[in-house]
C-alpha cells in the first residue's frame, strides 16, 4: 500500500542546462519509490511537441509526468493532482507564468508533501527566469549543479548561452519556442552577456 502522506519538504534543484538536472530529480524520485511512497510529476506545456512524457527510472518504473498549461490554470490542475500523493515534481518551473504562482504552489504542496522542483538558475542573457528567485527562496534545501563549459571544457559552468548554428551568442526573449538556435553551458569566463550588461 503506497503511502499518501509524507514530512513536508521542498528540495530545488537548479543549474545550467546539461547540468543534470533532470538526471536529478528521477535520483530523487527513485529513492521515493523504495520507500513506496505514491508520486506526482508536473511539466509546463511549452510547445505542442510534446504532449506527455514519460520517466523511466534506473529501478524501470515508469513515471508519467503530467503535461501541464504555463499560465494560472497550472495551480488548480496540479493541486489536483497531487492531492493522493506524497512526493510531487515538477520540472522546468522557470516556465509557468506568473499567474500560475508557482512559489506559493510550492508552499501549499509542502504541507505533507515532498516537493521536488527543478527550475533553469539564469535565462540566457545572466538574468533570472521567470519566477526562479522566488521558487528557490521557498527550498530547505538547494541542489546547485553546474555543467561542463562548451567553449573551455572546464568544469563549473553556471551559464546557459543562446546560439546560432556558428556557435555566436544571440539574445532574444526569454522563452523563444520553435527558432533554430541552441544552447550551450558556458563558465563565467567564456559566457557573453548582452551588449551594455555585465
Ligand atoms: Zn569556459
Amino acid at each position: 500500500m503506497p503511502n499518501i502522506k509524507t514530512n513536508g519538504r521542498v528540495i530545488v534543484i537548479t543549474g545550467p542546462m546539461f547540468s543534470g538536472k533532470t538526471s536529478t530529480l528521477i535520483h530523487h524520485l527513485e529513492r521515493e519509490q523504495y520507500a513506496e511512497n505514491k508520486i506526482a510529476v508536473f511539466k509546463p506545456r511549452i510547445d505542442n511537441r510534446y504532449s506527455a512524457m514519460e520517466i523511466v527510472t534506473h529501478a524501470g518504473q515508469k513515471l508519467s509526468a503530467i503535461v501541464v498549461p504555463t499560465g494560472e490554470e497550472a495551480y488548480g490542475i496540479i493541486m489536483k493532482g497531487a492531492k493522493n500523493v506524497g512526493v510531487v515534481g515538477i520540472e522546468e518551473a522557470q516556465f509557468f507564468s506568473k499567474d500560475a504562482n508557482i512559489p506559493k504552489l510550492i508552499m501549499e504542496l509542502s504541507k505533507g508533501r515532498r516537493v521536488i522542483v527543478t527550475v533553469l538558475n539564469k535565462d540566457h542573457t545572466g538574468e533570472v527566469f521567470g519566477n526562479a528567485g522566488e521558487i528557490l527562496a521557498k527550498a530547505d534545501e538547494i541542489e546547485c549543479l553546474t555543467a561542463i563549459c562548451r567553449k573551455c571544457r572546464s568544469d563549473g559552468a553556471s551559464f546557459t548561452q543562446r546560439v546560432d548554428d556558428k556557435g555566436t551568442p544571440i539574445f532574444g526573449e526569454q522563452v523563444h519556442v520553435g527558432g533554430k538556435e541552441d544552447y550551450e553551458p558556458r563558465c563565467r569566463d567564456c559566457f557573453v552577456f548582452p551588449e551594455g550588461k555585465l
